[in-house]
């Protein structure tokens, strides 16, 4: 098990024997280990001949070794830190060699991982982007779904070590098109938080029992996600963020970092999305009110205190 936030080198020598899988041979290098970053390495150890991890929290980045490293991923919080670890004085362009692929699942706009295809190109290393659908616990069971975005024959190249660490891969186009798909869908998951947090404040208001209502939601066509999986309401599920205190994984500061992505991308576009901007601004509005390192679906606590577009009506 490795520990976040640390620099350290590990071999399979090191690992628990007796695994019934034929070990990865590439030499894989992994930038980021939060709350995704973190267990989706701690996969790859078990799996691969040898894995060196960085996160920006512990210790310089010459300890870095991606010279070592064929594969390597970028998982870090958003656009300019991808951008930093790429291109920074001492990032991985200025270290990887010929016939490396970089794979950032990071979720972070199309046009970013376009500008990351082009800056890798100009250094002689192919680029994917490989974000990922399923959160923190699909992190943890290894059944995520990677969205890839660039050349078919670097998929393929790839696809035995993606499966490491999640159950499907989906090669969604040309490079940007798997940021795409993972912003498409993070704007539908952000506005459908906020659909089941205000519709189980009302039927609180309504005097409703609220495992009763979400009972209902779930067998009727109210059902998403954050009903049945991820209940934004203390006491309904256990083992959810909403019976810790919303405690991250997912923060609020990362969905509305997605939704000003999205939101970009449907000006660049000219695609209607009235609802991604009203759920922006209530995120920005949790983020502003001091809940930016919570769980996203304290949008349920953030609406029940009537506050809304950052304007507190009571
Ligand atoms: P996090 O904040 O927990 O982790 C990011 C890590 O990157 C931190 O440990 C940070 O120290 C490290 N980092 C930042 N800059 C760095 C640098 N220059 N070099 C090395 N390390 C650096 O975030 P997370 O929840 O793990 O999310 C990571 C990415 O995955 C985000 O883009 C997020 O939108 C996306 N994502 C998150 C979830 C989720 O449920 N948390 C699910 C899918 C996708």
């Amino acid at each position: 098990m490795i520990t976040s936030r640390s620099i350290v080198k590990l071999t399979s020598k090191s690992l628990n024997q007796g695994l019934h899988f034929q070990k990865c041979q590439a030499h894989v290098g992994w930038i980021g280990l939060g709350f995704m970053g973190t267990p989706m390495a701690n996969h790859l150890i078990n799996k691969c001949n040898s894995l060196v991890v960085y996160d920006i929290n512990s210790a310089a980045v010459e300890q870095f070794k991606a010279k070592e490293c064929d594969r390597v991923f970028t998982m870090v919080p958003a656009d300019p830190y991808v951008i930093e670890v790429f291109s920074g004085s001492n990032g991985l362009l200025t270290k990887a060699k010929k016939g490396t692929i970089l794979m950032d699942c990071s979720t972070v706009h199309p046009n970013t991982s376009k500008k990351l295809l082009q800056l890798s190109n100009d250094a002689g290393v192919d680029f994917l982007d490989t974000p990922v659908a399923g959160a923190v616990p699909a992190a943890n069971a290894g059944t995520l779904t990677f969205m890839c975005g660039g050349k078919a024959h670097l998929v393929k190249k790839v696809e035995s070590l993606l499966l490491c660490m999640g159950r499907r891969v989906i090669h969604c186009g040309d490079t940007g098109a798997g940021s795409a798909a993972k912003i498409c869908n993070n704007m539908m998951l952000a506005i459908s938080m906020i659909g089941t947090s205000e519709t189980l404040a009302l039927a609180q208001g309504l005097g409703i029992d609220l495992k009763m209502m979400t009972e209902i939601l779930n067998i009727s066509s109210g059902r998403t996600w954050c009903s049945d999986t991820y209940n934004p309401v203390p006491g309904i599920m256990e083992n959810v963020p909403s019976a810790r205190d919303y405690k991250p994984g997912f923060k609020v500061e990362l969905i509305a970092k997605d939704l000003g992505i999205s939101q970009s991308c449907a000006s660049l576009t000219d695609a209607p999305t009235p609802m991604g901007a009203l759920a922006l601004s209530i995120y920005k509005a949790m983020t502003n009110n001091g809940h930016g390192e919570r769980y996203f679906s304290y949008a349920y606590q953030f609406l029940l205190k009537k506050v809304a577009g950052g304007v507190r009506k009571s």
